[in-house]
């Protein structure tokens, strides 16, 4: 039997005898049981990176609070849930599924410019860690609604550092001035010294997210000293402190890029975070799940046309929204291997738009119509951003571990794209 590890990807993934397998299982196994488009996720893989990060972060307390909006299916959180991980959400129905999934409030972070009175109030119910406040008016709103319910908010100023992040994308940079993130550096320390005087909001921490899928330990670095700063000058004022959020952001290895690992950026981190005494917090997302989940699809057909060749899916991007939206690149592997010739080809969905495709002008084995192919790194940020448009089911949930596969999302039927309507009810 020959095994082989799929280039630029996870080992979650192999080849044994030419036939792309998550962990022990084949995928044409899995897509004989549920169809296509189908989500693949490998549990070790999650399991390994989370626990790659924990040992990394063991000398100073430390809360890893998944960025549930990377993936939010139940069986990923419970997964991470029972290795210890808290949750970063922005939503009440990310707080709905933490719950869910048996993640406590206190390993629960509320991040997100946009929050409601009502997400603010149902996180208060669960007793939340932190809100990681990122405008003067949700302090206020906090402050006065905790007072109402009496209870202080434990809080955390999210800091814009105004940092320019390198990141793939300019959609995925989040702390420079000019984003809509966070609180502006030049009011943050007055900030503080009014959210310590406010009834309802015990001063808990600070936050900063700078970006995602990043590459370079510098910007954590600048991050790092900048929050340490902060921090410092706190203290002074008295304002006492338990903990330093740095966010997210970690990237992973879409086209074989080197990936910092876990113990290379806590090697930058960490040392200095022990010497504040304080506890750390990190929301990442990507890192633990990106790099464990596949997107399987069949070719629908093959057709050429203006000098191109178009190979077709039934996987476009309503499932898979990254190629077109912040020009994400992902591999593209048949999942048999016919060793056929080489082609260039855009692989493209049925979608009615142009800018529906999962990859461009990509040179791989010309595959036939009928055949699987296996989207690569799509864990994060895949199905969670997924959508009906088109009016086309949403594909089902698969996880994999060692050699049994469990449904974790059915597919969606057409029952469904209606069950919330009552259109046909209002006369
Ligand atoms: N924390 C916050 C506040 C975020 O906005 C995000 C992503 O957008 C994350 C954490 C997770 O980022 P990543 O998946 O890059 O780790």
């Amino acid at each position: 039997m020959e095994e082989s590890m799929v280039a630029g990807v996870a080992e979650a993934f192999s080849r044994v005898d030419g036939v792309m397998h998550c962990e022990d299982v084949p995928l044409t196994e899995l897509v004989a049981r549920w169809g296509t488009p189908l989500y693949v996720y490998s549990k070790s893989a999650i399991r390994e990176r989370f626990r790659e990060l924990h040992e990394a972060l063991a000398p100073v307390p430390h809360l890893i609070a998944y960025s549930v909006k990377a993936n939010g299916n139940l069986g990923v959180l419970r997964n991470l849930a029972e290795l210890g991980a808290g949750a970063d959400i922005v939503s009440a129905g990310e707080l709905h599924r933490a719950q869910l999934a048996g993640i406590p409030g206190e390993r629960i972070v509320f991040s997100g410019v946009g929050k409601t009175v009502h997400e603010l109030a149902a996180a208060l119910s669960a007793g939340i860690y932190a809100f990681n406040v990122e405008s003067e008016g949700e302090l206020c709103s906090l402050s006065e609604l905790a007072c109402a319910m009496g209870l202080r908010a434990p809080v955390a100023l999210r800091v814009n550092p105004d940092i320019d992040t390198p990141t793939p994308h300019a959609y995925t940079r989040t702390g420079h001035a000019a984003t809509k993130f966070g609180i502006a550096a030049a009011r943050a320390r007055t900030l503080y010294s009014i959210a310590a005087k406010m009834p309802g909001i015990r001063v808990r921490g600070i936050d900063v997210h700078i970006g995602s899928q990043i590459l370079d330990v510098a910007p954590f670095r600048d991050a790092l000293a900048y929050v340490l700063d902060l921090a410092h000058d706190l203290k002074r004022e008295d304002v006492d402190l338990e903990f330093l959020d740095l966010g997210g952001g970690l990237g992973i290895s879409y086209e074989g890029e080197k990936r910092i690992t876990a113990a290379e950026w806590a090697a930058e981190i960490v040392p200095a975070v022990a010497e504040t005494g304080l506890k750390l917090v990190v929301e990442p997302g990507r890192f633990l799940v990106g790099e464990a989940g596949a997107l399987l699809t069949r070719v629908l057909y093959v057709k050429e046309g203006g000098g191109k060749r178009f190979v077709i899916t039934d996987a476009g991007m309503n499932d898979l929204i990254r190629p077109s939206h912040y020009s994400g690149w992902h591999a593209v592997e048949p999942v048999e291997q016919p060793g056929r010739d080489r082609a260039r080809v855009d692989v493209v969905g049925p979608i009615c738009e142009t800018g529906d495709f999962l990859a461009l002008d990509r040179e791989m084995e010309l595959p036939k119509p009928g055949e699987l192919l296996s989207i690569m790194t799509v864990g994060a940020y895949g199905f969670s951003m997924s959508s009906q448009y088109n009016q086309r089911p949403r594909p089902a949930e698969v996880m994999v571990d060692g050699a049994e596969a469990t449904l974790v999302r059915r597919r969606e039927t057409l029952e469904d794209l209606v069950a919330a309507e009552t259109g046909l009810d209002a006369g």
